[in-house]
């Protein structure tokens, strides 16, 4: 039976994620921006959490954790233990855990903060991004840099193209005018940004987005792509000098 996922908005625009397995019970918490919404969903279906993955150390996800971690194993990176809330496992790149009864695996994708984790369950084809890779987009460069943030995305793109991409927030629409403006004929994109607005028409989370379709549309993972580079009148350069001008226009976006 595969691993159920449960998407949670939380806050304004954030959002947590539940895994579970319902044969063996476990479920595991992404994120924790805001304790009664995952509180109110774990009472719903009758779950209690067993592991609690923190992806970095910012509130908007881990300010709810004190009132919901119980006697739940809380996961975070060893290189951001000091600024994360008290760590029952610190993991580094490479590192394998069994979580919900399946084998899962740490990248580091440092950018957005250093020391930000993304977690992937490739029996399940789930890979929880949080504010690295992010539908459509990836979080702002807080800390590292473009260089870190390209090889934090080169990573991820690695994986294959069916694996759902749990992401840390709604920002996908404001993503998606964006993305336009970088690739306009981009058929792919342009009928994304299509189904994008009926889901948020009918207020629907627009994650889990699946990564086959990211690699096609999401500006942030195409820098090196010779069609977004053409279109940005910067054919043949440095991803990483695409992928630095792409992200800064996006922050004055
Ligand atoms: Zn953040
Ligand atoms: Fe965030």
């Amino acid at each position: 039976m595969p691993l159920e996922i449960v998407t949670i908005p939380c806050l304004t625009d954030n959002y947590a994620f539940l895994l579970h397995n319902a044969r063996t019970k476990e479920t595991l918490l992404v994120d924790a921006p805001d304790a009664p919404p995952i509180q109110r969903a774990l009472n719903s279906r009758g779950w209690a959490l067993t592991d609690i993955l923190l992806t970095h150390h910012h509130g908007d996800h881990v300010d709810g954790l004190d009132a919901l971690r119980g006697s739940a194993r809380v996961i975070g990176a060893a290189a951001d233990a000091h600024r994360l809330p008290s760590l029952d496992l610190a993991v580094s790149e490479g590192d394998t855990v069994k979580i919900c009864s399946e084998t899962a695996l740490f990248f580091d994708v440092s950018g957005h903060t250093i020391g930000h984790i993304a977690l992937h369950f490739a029996k399940s084809r789930v890979l929880f991004t949080a504010d690295s890779l992010m539908a459509l987009g990836c979080g702002r460069l807080f800390e590292g840099t473009a260089a870190q943030m390209w090889q934090s995305m080169l990573k991820l793109r690695t994986l294959p193209d069916e694996t759902r991409i749990c992401s840390g927030h709604e920002y996908t629409q404001t993503n998606a005018r964006f993305a336009l403006t970088i690739e306009p004929d981009n058929s792919d994109l342009i009928s994304r940004v299509e189904d994008i607005k009926k889901t948020r028409a009918a207020n629907k989370p627009t994650v889990p987005s699946n990564l086959g379709v990211e690699k096609r549309t999401n500006p942030f993972l195409r820098a090196d792509n010779l069609a977004l580079q053409n279109a940005y009148g910067m054919t043949n350069s440095d991803p990483i000098e695409v992928f630095n001008q792409i992200r800064k226009r996006r922050d004055n976006f």
